[in-house]
């Protein structure tokens, strides 16, 4: 296999893990970033067994252990108004179940982590460096800076967000949003465990569900903090701005119909953000007319996040990429191989996306008759029911997500294997 000069745009979770992928293959790996340091937020996100999966391809799962040392215990959904516990799980068993516990690390560790990594295998980093558009007519696509350079390279990998620069350049007309948006907080697990009220509530994983409004929160693996995300409708959030400052005022009247101990959880918030949660329809294709430019991870799929798989899907995308890469024999080949992994990678982002927005309303049901048959039904059979895993992985595709093998497919792919056993049927 040749090794290819590769240039990522964008140091989020996804280029991050991207580079390590195609480092470990031998190409020469940059990663150009807008910004002049990493653009980290300081709260969590899950990291659950198909992510760790692919760290441990990477041979950096022992690191990502140093930090993230305690692993979800019980996850729960409770009513809003009255806390009443609707069904629980003890997430320990996953490990039968999936291969790994999950993980909620605090962003600002995770991807501190990759890009700890990511040096040690010799990519380059150029930060300060925003992307203004991509020429991918000639024999090597050239990445074109908003300071006039213009640099060259075999494939260029656009991971730049959900706002993407890159997919703006292929498809300019695509709209992303949606109506909901998500405040971000943290607060210190020593300041909520001291308060007997609500010391209860801050060690289990806890979705709040409630009519358009939505409270998961959890304690971090790696930090003294609580993790929170709170959802609602509206316009607070501005798409793919991760810095914008919530409204603590507004932020407690929206869920001012919570049960008490969220409500004074609420009070003890010093500071939030707010986001927009956007979600990028599924597209025409992720590679450029030229053929020689692809984009990956939220760029071209981002997703709602109540099923916690958006970064999950970047980095296995990152997998797949140096996976499929890897069948090249030369510069012009690169054009034959990449349809390959567009062909493994779309199906699965996209059925994840829609399971995601679907779970995403069934949690935020209005009160009524729909709402107690749900709860009924996650009484019956709590979400994330799996049956054990027998080692082997998942490749076949479930119906919906009432699918009882819809979660262990998430959990339990193996990029690597999937592509081995497929990939000679997509070139
Ligand atoms: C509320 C919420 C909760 C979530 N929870 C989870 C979870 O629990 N688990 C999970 O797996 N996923 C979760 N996700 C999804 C996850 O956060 C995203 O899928 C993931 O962070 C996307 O990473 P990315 O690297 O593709 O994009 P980003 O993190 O947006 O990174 C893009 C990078 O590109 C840079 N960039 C942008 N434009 C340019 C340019 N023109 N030139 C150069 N650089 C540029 C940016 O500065 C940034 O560093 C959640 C999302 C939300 C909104």
């Amino acid at each position: 296999m040749p090794n290819f000069e590769i240039l990522i745009v964008g140091a989020g979770i996804v280029g991050l893990a991207a580079s390590i992928g195609l480092a470990n293959k031998g190409h020469k790996v940059t990663v150009i970033e807008a910004t002049s340091v990493l653009q980290v937020v300081g709260d969590g996100i899950a990291v659950a067994a198909n992510s760790q999966r692919v760290l441990k391809y990477y041979g950096i799962l022992d690191n990502f252990y140093q930090r993230a040392t305690r692993n979800v215990g019980v996850m729960q959904h409770r009513r809003y108004s009255t806390r009443e516990i609707v069904s629980a799980r003890d997430m320990t068993t996953q490990v039968q179940q999936y291969g790994y516990a999950s993980y909620i690390l605090s962003r600002r560790g995770y991807q501190q982590f990759l890009f700890e990594e990511a040096e040690k295998r010799g990519v380059q980093f150029r930060f300060s460096s925003p992307t203004e558009t991509i020429k991918d007519s000639a024999k090597r696509p050239v990445l074109i800076l908003k300071n006039g350079s213009r640099i060259e390279a075999d494939i260029i990998v656009g991971a730049d967000g959900v706002n993407s620069i890159l997919r703006k350049s292929m498809y300019p007309g695509i709209q992303v949003s949606s109506d909901q948006n998500c405040y971000r907080a943290s607060i210190s697990l020593s300041k909520l465990q001291a308060d007997p009220e609500v010391a209860p509530l801050v060690s289990t994983f806890d979705f709040w569900m409630g009519t358009q409004h939505l409270v998961i929160a959890a304690p971090s693996s790696d930090e003294d903090q609580y993790s929170m995300a709170l959802y609602h409708p509206g316009n607070t959030g501005t798409a793919g701005d991760w810095k914008k400052p919530g409204d603590l005022d507004h932020m407690r009247e929206t869920f001012k119909d919570f049960a008490p101990a969220m409500r004074k959880v609420l009070y003890l918030v010093d500071n939030s953000v707010v986001w927009k949660v956007v979600e990028v329809p599924p597209l025409p294709s992720w590679i450029s007319k030229g053929g020689n430019v692809v984009i990956i991870g939220d760029a071209a799929h981002g997703m709602t996040p109540y099923q916690g798989q958006g970064a999950a899907m970047g980095i296995e995308d990152g997998t797949a990429l140096a996976e499929t890469l890897e069948r090249a024999t030369n510069l012009e080949d690169i054009k034959r191989v990449l349809p390959a992994f567009e062909t493994i990678r779309k199906p699965r982002a996209e059925l994840i996306a829609s399971a995601s927005a679907m779970l995403g309303k069934m949690w935020q049901m209005p009160d009524g008759e729909a709402q107690k048959q749900r709860d009924e039904r996650m009484k019956a059979m709590p979400i994330w029911d799996a049956k054990t895993w027998n080692g082997t992985h998942a490749d076949e595709i479930p119906g919906s997500l009432r699918d009882r093998k819809h979660q262990t497919w998430v959990m339990v792919y193996d990029t690597i294997a999937f592509i081995a056993s497929l990939i000679s049927c997509c070139l």
